[in-house]
């Protein structure tokens, strides 16, 4: 049994894939687990995953399948990371932040907004004798350097292992946040600041990696011992293929390093789950990626990986790459 819960979601139709290529979608469902993916020549396959989320699914649900169980182990302790991959328009963000991480309608809130009132209800419910406090982190991997979002002078933030504590983000900020608002409020400033360091180098946020970082300590008072779980959510880079042809400088190398890193967590990933407990090769220091995700991926930890694709025929080729991803990672 592996540790990875691995499930596709199909947004809608935007009005734009339905004004240009019509109404035709390259998946018909089966049942919650199943269905069948027809590429652009008609041919049929058919995927199964620990879930399908399609076109009418709603926010709860992504929540509550994929994120409540990492949750509920982080308070206890227990790392756990949950991914969204695809290709940039597939639905990464919306899926972790709604439609705007500020969003007011209950429904479209994302995994983020509810994941803050979730951790806050488990500590609520925990023993009584355990004083907990929840820290928040967050940063973004472009080119291959790591920015601290929530401090954008810290623009090359170095990874470390240590024996205790695990990988740490050298001197990164670190908020501890008391109350759900105030989580939202370092989150809000954390995206706002993406967008800042965007601008700045005239990047888009499908090309960085954004990684948030919640840490949940654990002191129980009568044996004064601290006891850590991280909850890591991580909104990668589109992956989407770049045209050979067309692409040069900037964006060839941005693709490059994208690409590079996205198929080192493809290996990291394969390498846990081909022969799961065993002490084989687990190549985290391929990627700055990888090695920040080093232990809150494999071990005892849970990971989710959600495959974000578009229904629309006209996208088939790159959401048939991205569910490749996803049955390898099974
Ligand atoms: P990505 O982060 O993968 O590049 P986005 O999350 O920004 O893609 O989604 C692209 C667009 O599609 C956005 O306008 C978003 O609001 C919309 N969208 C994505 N997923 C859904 C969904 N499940 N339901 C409704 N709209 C969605
Ligand atoms: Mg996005």
């Amino acid at each position: 049994m592996s540790n990875i819960t691995v499930c596709a979601r199909f947004r809608p139709l935007s009005s734009k894939e339905k004004t240009n290529f019509g109404n035709s979608v390259c998946i018909r469902g089966i049942d919650s687990e199943t269905f069948i993916f027809k590429d652009e020549k008609e041919e049929e396959f058919k995927f199964c995953f620990d879930r399908v989320f399609y076109e009418n699914s709603e926010q709860v649900d992504v929540y509550e399948f994929l994120a409540l169980p990492i949750i509920r182990d982080a308070v206890n302790a227990i790392n756990g990371t949950i991914i969204t991959y695809g290709q940039t328009g597939a639905g990464k963000t919306y899926s972790m932040e709604g439609p705007d991480i500020l969003e007011s309608d209950e429904h479209q809130k994302g995994l983020l907004q509810r994941a803050v009132n979730g951790l806050f209800e488990c500590i609520k419910s925990s023993e009584e004798s355990v004083k907990y406090t929840l820290k928040f982190s967050m940063v973004e991997i472009y080119m291959e350097k790591v920015r601290d979002l929530l401090d954008l002078s810290k623009d090359n933030i170095q990874i470390k292992e240590s024996r205790v504590q695990g990988i740490l983000l050298s001197g990164v900020t670190e908020i501890s946040i008391s109350d759900p608002a105030e989580a939202m409020q370092s989150l809000s400033s954390g995206i706002a600041n993406r967008a800042v360091g965007e601008t700045q180098m005239n990047m888009a946020s499908s090309r960085s990696h954004c990684i948030y970082i919640f840490t949940v300590q654990q002191e129980l008072n009568r044996v004064k011992r601290v006891k850590e779980g991280k909850f890591v959510l991580v909104d990668l880079a589109g992956s989407e293929k770049v045209e050979k042809t067309g692409a040069e400088g900037k964006v060839l190398e941005e693709a490059k390093t994208i690409n590079k890193s996205l198929s080192a967590l493809g290996n990291v990933i394969n390498a846990l789950t081909c022969s799961p407990g065993k002490a084989n090769h687990i190549p985290y220091r391929d990627s700055k990626l990888t090695r920040i995700l080093q232990d809150a991926l494999g071990g005892n930890s849970r990971t989710a990986l959600l495959c974000c694709c578009s229904p629309s025929s006209s996208n088939a080729p790159e959401s048939l790459s991205t569910l490749r991803f996803g049955t390898r990672a099974k």
